[in-house]
């Protein structure tokens, strides 16, 4: 089964062709980093009209390199949330249209579950149960993943997600946006342990995070400098020894509360190299990343989760059937 996967639901426009048999076929990605550059961030209309001139062009790129026509495609995957609302439209019109006008199916994925499915995308694959972290612009989240669709929460920020503080603070450091990677980069420069920011929510029970007090811990210490560029690499890297210390530990005691063996890491921040090393140094843990380039979003991960969610809807309707012995109301969805 071959699934084309549109994901549109923030900056960047992406196309793939994910094949149940052979693997991901051909991918493409267009960002709009440049667009939004001067503004400091997203600005929504712009993201979606941007969406619209890009969208079908990648959908005709992504064909031309796996040498395929629409006809070949068995089924269609947008991404339907969370996410820009007018951004989201785009690629959920596109994927309707073009899953209508070919008869297929069209699948209306969760981008946050395409992050999540993204590292089984890769040769080293973890098997489920895991725990999920899943680190992002919009999103920071722990989750006790049993199998595909079976995900309970186990912890969020309060405030800020983790990419969010990433930015904020390379923003008043001075750094082009989006800053993460600028900020991790300055980091690789900074003396250790010249400044100790604090690892919020540690040393209570739970987890939950909160990001938004280590930015205005890292202004207040920039402020309070002479605003060198070493200043700036040792703010850097305190600031972001202490979002990775403090994943790690929240990340340890979900492990230990669950049982599970596996650590699965996902999202724009699973890129970020010193929390690789740390989390990689986790005793009695396997880690489990997307490569690189599909850390931040793709059109590979809507593809893969379509493709999964589409086969285990072609085998429930095959002629079997099964019961619910316990089946609580409250889990019924509307018709
Ligand atoms: P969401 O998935 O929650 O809707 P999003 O799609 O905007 O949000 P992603 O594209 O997954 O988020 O990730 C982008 C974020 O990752 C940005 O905040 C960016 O700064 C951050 N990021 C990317 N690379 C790095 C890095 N090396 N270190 C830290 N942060 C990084
Ligand atoms: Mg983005
Ligand atoms: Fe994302």
């Amino acid at each position: 089964m071959r699934v084309l996967g549109i994901e549109s639901s923030c900056d960047e426009t992406g196309v793939a062709l994910y094949d149940t048999e052979q693997g991901l076929l051909a991918h493409a990605l267009f960002s709009q980093i440049d667009l939004h550059a001067e503004y400091g961030g997203v600005v929504p209309e712009l993201a979606s009209r941007d969406h619209i001139r890009k969208t079908l062009p990648l959908i005709d790129e992504v064909l031309n390199s796996a040498g395929l026509t629409t006809q070949d495609i068995d089924a269609v995957a947008y991404t339907a949330g969370p996410g820009l609302a007018g951004a989201l439209l785009v690629g959920a019109a596109i994927g309707r249209s073009v899953a209508w006008a070919l008869d297929k199916p069209a699948l209306a994925i969760n981008h946050m579950e395409g992050h999540l499915l993204s590292p089984l995308l890769e040769d080293r694959s973890p098997a489920f149960p895991f725990v999920s972290l899943l680190v992002s612009g919009g999103h920071t989240l722990l989750v006790d993943v049993k199998a595909v669709g079976d995900y309970e929460l186990l912890g969020e920020s309060v405030d800020d997600a983790v990419g969010e503080a990433f930015d904020k603070t390379a923003k008043l450091l001075g750094m082009d946006y989006p800053g993460g990677p600028y900020l991790a980069a300055k980091a690789e420069e900074g003396t250790a342990d010249r400044f100790e920011f604090p690892r919020p929510m540690t040393n209570r029970p739970g987890l939950d995070f909160s990001f938004s007090g280590l930015k205005t811990f890292a202004m207040n210490t920039w402020l309070d400098s002479d605003k060198t560029e070493q200043d700036k690499a040792d703010i850097a890297l305190a600031f972001q020894t202490a979002v990775v210390e403090t994943l790690a530990i929240k990340c340890r005691r979900a492990l230990k509360q669950t049982g599970h063996k596996r650590l699965v890491v996902a999202g724009g921040v699973s890129a970020n190299k010193a929390l690789r090393t740390k989390l990689d140094a986790m005793p009695g843990v396997d880690v489990f990343y997307p490569r690189q380039q599909f850390c931040s979003d793709n059109g590979a991960m809507i593809a893969f989760a379509g493709a999964i969610r589409q086969q285990a809807m072609v085998k429930q309707d095959a002629p079997s059937f099964s019961v619910r012995p316990r089946w609580p109301l409250n889990e019924l969805t509307p018709p």
